[in-house]
């Protein structure tokens, strides 16, 4: 009888290739309709409603709907980053009225906002065997990112990053608003898309030609033990040019899908270059595949993913968009070579991304490496001191300062 339903199964299967290879066919020489599709050749459509209670309901969504499970890790970290945000005002409000707030602990995570000195002090620590304890966390971070990339392309950008989020948000209330995507020309899209691979070029060049003097010099400056509250202040108390700019990159992004992350982000530019050494990439069956040009359409990076056999593309941050606006089975999904028998499934890689970015960050809180070294009285002491010459930094040159500074 098992015997039987297996061959029964065995003829299907053979049956379905068939009529894949006849579509397939039919699709060099028209252009085929989705709707003309076989059923057989349909992916499956699932009919979240079926489950019994909610809660079976958002775990079966977050196993089988790569976007709900996105905008779910999406709005996890959103979350962690506003948290970690009210407490660093917190913080900020201690240090401002000179210890009159309540105390609060400045929060390590802020030191994922600081990627410049991670910069310095990843080749530092590669240089001189040490993490210095001054912004270890920003260390753990950048790392975790990196490792991300390495493994999973720039799934950071479009699963964790808060700008990332933001920038999405704005794209799809554009798209909902006026109705249609706006694309930049080609001949205009990739001069603007190397703008970010030069502004990667300057700070990775400067950093580059740093000996563990200079990097120590900067690392223990007073500027750098207070990079963080700069950055709050520099936003607090924004200028009307930042401002302006600020708002006009929203306004673009509005009109071109993730106009900050395309085109200007060097952090961005960072992981396409280690998302390019990544073995999982997005995988086209060109045998099954009907040329319908979905996914090109929902892709949000303009990477014509309908002519690509692997999407190679430094651009592509691993969004699940174009996979789940395939219409054909088993013809678009994320392989680790083009050969592979079985794709990743995407919750996996939803897992994988916020698993890595928590294993490495808890890694930093396990072994010490998470708070930094800097007391409460030492704060007390620099926040009275801001205006002091030693505080600021002009062209990325840092002041010189004393032992007592
Ligand atoms: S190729 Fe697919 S996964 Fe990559 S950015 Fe485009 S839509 Fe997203
Ligand atoms: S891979 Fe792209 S073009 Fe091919 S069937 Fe899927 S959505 Fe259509």
């Amino acid at each position: 009888m098992r015997t039987e339903n297996i061959e029964t199964v065995g003829e299907q299967i053979e049956q379905q290739e068939v009529n894949i290879v006849a579509f397939a066919s039919q699709a060099s020489s028209a252009k085929p309709v989705v709707k003309k599709l076989a059923p057989e050749m349909r992916k499956r459509k699932i009919n979240f409603a079926s489950q019994p209670t909610l809660y079976k309901r958002v775990l079966w969504r977050l196993k089988e709907d790569s976007q709900f499970q996105r905008s779910a890790i999406q709005l996890a970290f959103v979350l962690l980053c506003i948290w970690i945000g009210v407490e660093f005002y917190m913080f900020m409000q201690w240090g401002m009225t000179g210890g009159q707030e309540a105390f609060f602990e400045r929060p390590p995570g802020v030191e994922g906002f600081l990627p410049i000195s991670a910069l310095m002090s990843v080749k530092h620590w590669m240089l001189s065997g040490v993490i210095n304890n001054i912004h270890p966390s920003s260390i753990f971070i950048l790392l975790a990112i990196i490792g991300a990339s390495l493994a999973l392309k720039k799934a950071f950008c479009s699963w964790l990053c808060p700008v990332g989020t933001l920038s999405e948000a704005l794209w799809m209330l554009g798209k909902r608003i006026f109705k249609r995507d706006f694309t930049t020309p080609r001949w205009l899209d990739y001069p603007l898309r190397s703008l970010k691979y030069l502004l990667l070029f300057f700070f990775v060049n400067s950093i580059w030609q740093m000996d563990v003097f200079d990097l120590e010099s900067f690392i223990y400056s007073p500027y750098n033990k207070v990079a963080d509250i700069k950055m709050y202040l520099f936003f607090a108390n924004i200028s009307t040019f930042a401002l302006w700019t600020i708002i006009i990159l929203m306004v673009f992004s509005v009109f071109i899908k993730n106009f900050w992350c395309r085109f200007l982000c060097p952090y961005g530019a960072l992981l396409g270059v280690f998302g390019w050494l990544s073995p999982l990439k997005i995988t086209r069956n060109k045998s099954t595949c009907i040329d319908c040009e979905l996914c090109t359409k929902a892709c949000p990076s303009n990477i014509k993913v309908h002519k690509a056999g692997r999407v190679w593309s430094d651009e592509c941050m691993s969004c699940m968009l174009c996979v789940e606006s395939c219409p054909v089975k088993n013809t678009l999904d994320v392989r680790v070579t083009a050969k592979s028998t079985r794709a990743v499934p995407t919750w996996v890689y939803g897992t994988l991304v916020a698993g890595l970015f928590v294993a490495i960050t808890g890694l930093a809180m396990l072994t010490g490496n998470w708070a930094n070294g800097i007391s409460k009285e030492e704060y007390r002491r620099r926040f009275q001191q801001l205006d002091n010459p030693v505080y600021q930094h002009f062209r990325g040159e840092v002041p010189q300062y004393g032992p007592n500074d």
